[in-house]
């Protein structure tokens, strides 16, 4: 936050936990299976701001299941694939995923602040997908062309990780082109490391010229705090919208009440839930899964339990359709 005391963010990063033994130490927790090493591609990463709001002395915890590598992830499942949303046949030009109308997606970065492990980018070839940005670059050349095209996408990875130089280059090549007006940034970042939100990035964001969105990524009400909430509210209060999107996890947020709070607690931060994903059937993530039918039970309570403007859409990805899909619940 724009604070004098503040440390830079990209010192911040470098500080995250990458040791599963520093984490537990931190959380005081004794695990007896600490000896489950994440993956060498997808290694544990947490950031020290996510790792406090952890509840201490607490293996169940629901922030920290999200991170905690387990050993069902090295497990083949049926069903559970690297690319399990189609994504791969998508690529426009290296970096651009165009997959549905009026928008595409930019993979900037494979970086993250933190390692989810249900994550479903987790396999995504970021090494053979590296985005040239630059204004005569491919992906510039095949937005001009595009007229259909009004709104880019931010994603990766989290684009929240490139440089304010960076950024500032990419929006001012967006700038250029007349169609593009809507700038949607898909980040972790805001609320995993709220000191991203400097006095430099704001000015950054404030050279774009048209509308700006923020899609956070919460999946648990305890993942908000005053500390964040700060960063969002400095976000609403030039101007943005706020988004946010959660994957429905068993172990993490798989009850009504707790969505409820989340919704109630987004809406407190300025934050409107948008999406509720079903977990991507992504190798290594089934230990996350739930059954259609208590998904279904789990949603339909949600729906009594808020007024429409706090429920977000259920939906999930299915390679090849033109949208996101709402999950059908039929009716009991
Ligand atoms: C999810 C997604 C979008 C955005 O979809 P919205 O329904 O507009 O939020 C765009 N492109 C890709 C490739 C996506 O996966
Ligand atoms: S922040 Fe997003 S892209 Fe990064 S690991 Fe988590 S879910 Fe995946």
């Amino acid at each position: 936050m724009v604070s004098p005391k503040t440390r830079d963010w990209k010192d911040l990063v470098s500080g995250s936990f990458r040791d599963l033994d520093d984490l537990l130490k931190y959380c005081k927790i004794d695990l007896p299976n600490s000896g489950c090493k994440s993956k060498p591609e997808f290694t544990l990463r947490v950031t020290r701001y996510f790792a406090s709001l952890i509840e201490k002395g607490n293996p169940r915890d629901p922030l920290l299941l999200q991170v905690l590598p387990d050993a069902l992830e090295s497990q083949l499942v049926q069903g559970y694939h690297e690319d399990a949303v189609g994504d791969r046949l998508s690529i426009a030009v290296p970096g651009l995923i165009h997959k549905y109308h009026g928008r595409v997606l930019m993979t900037l970065t494979g970086a993250c602040p933190i390692h989810c492990r249900y994550c479903f980018r987790q396999h995504f070839p970021y090494a053979r997908n590296k985005p040239d940005c630059s204004a005569s670059g491919e992906i510039m050349q095949y937005l001009s062309q595009n007229t259909s095209i009004k709104e880019v996408i931010l994603s990766g990875g989290d684009p929240l990780m490139l440089s304010d130089r960076k950024l500032a280059g990419l929006i001012s090549s967006l700038n250029r082109i007349p169609h593009i007006n809507i700038l949607r940034i898909h980040t972790r970042l805001l609320s995993v490391l709220p000191e991203r939100v400097n006095a430099t990035f704001l000015e950054t964001l404030r050279q774009f010229n048209g509308q700006l969105v923020f899609v956070t990524h919460i999946n648990h009400p305890n993942e908000i705090s005053a500390h964040n909430r700060a960063a969002f509210s400095l976000l609403f209060n030039q101007g943005y919208r706020l988004l946010n999107q959660s994957v429905l996890l068993k172990n993490v947020n798989n009850c009504p009440g707790v969505l409820a709070d989340l919704s109630e607690r987004l809406f407190e931060s300025r934050i409107t839930p948008y999406y509720l994903h079903r977990l991507d059937k992504v190798q290594g993530s089934a230990h996350f899964a739930l059954s259609l039918e208590d998904s279904c039970r789990i949603y339909e309570e949600l729906r009594k339990q808020l007024p429409g403007y706090l429920l977000p859409s259920f939906v999930q990805e299915i390679a090849g359709q033109a949208s996101k899909t709402p999950v059908r619940c039929t009716d009991p």
